[in-house]
């Protein structure tokens, strides 16, 4: 069993939509990045590919990469997972948190979990998503943008008597 951690933040950027575990939702500010700006997503790739020792998204999906550009993050987060399988590891589960002021992630967590735990393979079981606000202090009280920290654990594939 090896775990990994990931943690991202993104800017908030009111001209596009905001894409979260995969989820749109509206009513709320997009996230400025090179991809879809979907945090939730980055930080479980990180989680991942760190538990497995596989690197990091910047290394796997450089910003600097015009094919990555407004990138589907679900997408980015499936093709680690299928890196992982490929260096005979399987993911166990994520565990996630959305440091935000807005938008309220509950009414979502659902959704997400459902999007992520298939691209994780997990199912929405394997996957746990909260909210937290950041009781107005910094940056993120301030509304400037919103973090996620996630931590996944994987497994050998070989381990389930495959
Ligand atoms: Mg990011």
């Amino acid at each position: 069993m090896r775990t990994g951690v990931g943690y991202d933040s993104h800017r908030f950027d009111e001209t596009r939509p905001l894409v979260l575990g995969g989820v749109a939702i509206p009513d709320a500010p997009g996230l400025k990045g090179h991809s879809d700006g979907d945090a939730v997503a980055h930080a479980i790739t990180d989680a991942v590919l760190g538990a497995a020792g596989l690197g990091d998204i910047g290394v796997l999906f450089p910003d600097t990469d015009p094919a990555y550009a407004g990138a589907d993050s679900i997408e980015l987060l499936a093709s680690a997972v299928r890196r992982l399988r490929d260096g005979g590891f399987r993911v166990v589960n994520v565990d996630a948190t959305v440091i935000a002021e807005r938008p309220r992630i509950s009414p979502h967590a659902e959704a997400m979990r459902e999007r992520l735990g298939e691209a994780l393979g997990t199912g929405a079981a394997g996957v746990s998503i909260k909210g937290k606000s950041n009781e107005g202090m910094g940056w993120i009280g301030r509304g400037e943008g919103l973090a996620a920290i996630a931590v996944a654990t994987v497994t050998p594939a070989a381990g389930d008597g495959a």
